[in-house]
Parts: structure tokens; C-alpha cells; sequence
């Protein structure tokens, strides 16, 4: 059912979300990420819901620009309250919506990457949380130089691609490059890192092979399998420790079978269900944001692939509004 549920006030429990918008209708008014209200000023919330409508890093099928807007539309349909974890992120956090990052040099890559590290480093700066809706994953390079300025972060890296190839066409900035770089700025511990759910055939073995020689832990989709998911969670929990640490989801760590809507496809992916039991066993890391990527709606003409996407966001939302509420008590 989705009756309404009592709107609490304001800065309660030291800080909840301002329901009003939820109180809409959900195929009414002006869709929002999760319907939170539309926040322009970061030092309102906790935690910052962000679309980056940004393709112009892929290597093949454009699309996750639009990602965004048909992630929000479909994010309309998530509720408050976690059937599992009973969490309710609204309760806990001050959430909204900033809106999309604005691209004035559109066709300058390099000249965008910098507008979404400006745009983060606003966000950092108001000391929010980050959670973003793609498009491609070049987007999350910038945002580690606005939020990992001050210490590398560990990463909980969902997909069937390593993305970390060193160059693509004579470009270094694309979708199969970020965490390459993002290791040798500096901003992310290959240490503590975790790749869940690598699969597919490459032309060239550099991205594995950066990967396992910088010290990430790489689960392959057939030891994935092997494991189990309880395994993988307590690897990755290992990997990452106590430390500070990002969630990245691509979209594609999926079978297309669940998310066809993306631009490089593997077949021979996670479940919806798996990957959603993995994000619950990340409860209580030290999480600093998170971002779901290469949700492409052109490729999704069923919208399941945006529902997918929008119920990932729900589940990385709701772990990190127990971090922050753990953060703020400590
Ligand atoms: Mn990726
Ligand atoms: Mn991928």
C-alpha cells in the first residue's frame, strides 16, 4: 500500500528527510530520485542524490546519458522502509535530490570530467554523501578527485569489467579507464579493493592484468559462483576493512537477462537477488558514497533495466544512511 506515512519534523533524530514530496501521488508531479525533495544546497542534506546525464566515455552503444531521467521516473516506485534491514535511509539521514550536474563544454571530455569534480567537490565540501545515477562509469573518476582528495578510498566495485585499461582510441579518460587512474592519482587503495562479477572475453589482457598486479582482489563471475554470495561478502568485507570506502555499481555486473538497458552487455551475470543480498552484507563499513552506472535506456525498452538500477540506489541509500547515522554518534 502506499498510503502516506506521517510526516516527521523537520531536523528530528538529528536530521530526517523532508516527506512532502513522497506525499504525491507517485505518478504525479515532477519525479525525483526515490521522490525526496528536490535540494539545491548540499549543506541541507546528509546525503545528496546526483544524476550525471554523461555518455561521451563509452566505447561502443551511447545511452546512459539518459539514465538519469528514466532512473528517476522509476525510482517512483521505491518506499520507505527496507523489508529486510527495516532501515529507513529518511528516518536517519537528510536526503534529497540535487538535481543533474551541468555539462556547459558537453563536447569536451576532459572539460566534463572537471565540471563533475567542481559539482562533487561542492557536495565534499558541505561534508554530504554522495549517491549518483549515471551515465557511463568515466563518471566516477571525477567524482574520487572530489571526494578521495584527502585519502584513497577502498571500493566495493560491482561489473563485468575491471575499467581499468590504460587508454581507449588515444583517450586515457573513458568508461574502461577510471580506476586505472584513480590509483595513480592516488585516490583509490588498489589494496582495498574489490571487483565482484568480471566476465567476458577482452582483446587484450591489460585491465586484469593492472588489476591483479596493483593489489586488487578480482572475483571472477565463475569463482563468484563457486563461492556463493555469503563468501564474497566476507571477502569483500576483508578487502575493505574499517577504512573509508565507495560502492560502484555498474549496471552491467548484471546478466542482461535482468538488465538488458546498458551498453557493453556479458552475458553469464549476477541475479538481481544476488546482488542485492551482497549490498545488504556491506552493512556497517565505513561507506562514503556510491554510484549506480551504464544504465542505458535506449537498449531498455521494458524499463526493467532503470527499475533495476533505482532498486540498487535504494539498497546502496540505505547503507549509507546507517553509516552516516554511525558516523554522527560516534
Ligand atoms: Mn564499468
Ligand atoms: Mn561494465
Amino acid at each position: 500500500m502506499d498510503e502516506p506515512r506521517e510526516r516527521p519534523a523537520q531536523g528530528a533524530m538529528g536530521g530526517t528527510t523532508d516527506r512532502e514530496a513522497m506525499l504525491a501521488p507517485r505518478y504525479a508531479e515532477i519525479a525525483t530520485f526515490m521522490r525526496a525533495p528536490r535540494v539545491r544546497d548540499p549543506r541541507e542534506l546528509d546525503i545528496a542524490l546526483i544524476g550525471v546525464p554523461f555518455d561521451g566515455g563509452v566505447t561502443n552503444r551511447p545511452g546512459a546519458r539518459h539514465g538519469p531521467r528514466e532512473i528517476r521516473n522509476a525510482s517512483t516506485l521505491m518506499r520507505a522502509i527496507h523489508h529486510v534491514t527495516k532501515v529507513d535511509p529518511y528516518e536517519l539521514c537528510r536526503v534529497g535530490d540535487m538535481g543533474d550536474v551541468a555539462f556547459p563544454r558537453i563536447y569536451e571530455l576532459e572539460a566534463c570530467l572537471d565540471d563533475i569534480a567542481e559539482f562533487y567537490g561542492r557536495v565534499h565540501a558541505a561534508g554530504a554523501v554522495p549517491l549518483s545515477a549515471g551515465g557511463d562509469h568515466a563518471i566516477t573518476l571525477p567524482i574520487f578527485r572530489a571526494i578521495a582528495a584527502e585519502r584513497p578510498l577502498g571500493m566495493v566495485h560491482i561489473d563485468a569489467h575491471t575499467d581499468t585499461w590504460d587508454e581507449f582510441l588515444g583517450s586515457r579518460y573513458m568508461h574502461g579507464t577510471p580506476f586505472r587512474r584513480a590509483v595513480e592519482e592516488g585516490l583509490l587503495d588498489p589494496k582495498r579493493t574489490i571487483q565482484i562479477g568480471i566476465r567476458g572475453a577482452q582483446n587484450s589482457d591489460e585491465g586484469w592484468t593492472f588489476s591483479l598486479e596493483s593489489g586488487m582482489r578480482v572475483v571472477f563471475m565463475e569463482e563468484f559462483t563457486e563461492l556463493g554470495v555469503a563468501a564474497v561478502i566476507a571477502e569483500a568485507r576483508r578487502v575493505v576493512g574499517d577504512g573509508p570506502t565507495y560502492i560502484s555499481f555498474d549496471v552491467d555486473g548484471l546478466d542482461p537477462v535482468y538488465a538488458p538497458g546498458t551498453g557493453t552487455p556479458e552475458v553469464g551475470g549476477l541475479t538481481t537477488i544476488e546482488a542485492q543480498a551482497l549490498l545488504r552484507g556491506l552493512r556497517g563499513l565505513d561507506l562514503v558514497g556510491g554510484d549506480v552506472v551504464e544504465v542505458a535506456p535506449p537498449f531498455d525498452p521494458s524499463g526493467n533495466t532503470a527499475l533495476v538500477g533505482a532498486t540498487m540506489m535504494y539498497e546502496i541509500l540505505c547503507l549509507l544512511a546507517e553509516a552516516v547515522a554511525k558516523r554522527r554518534s560516534s
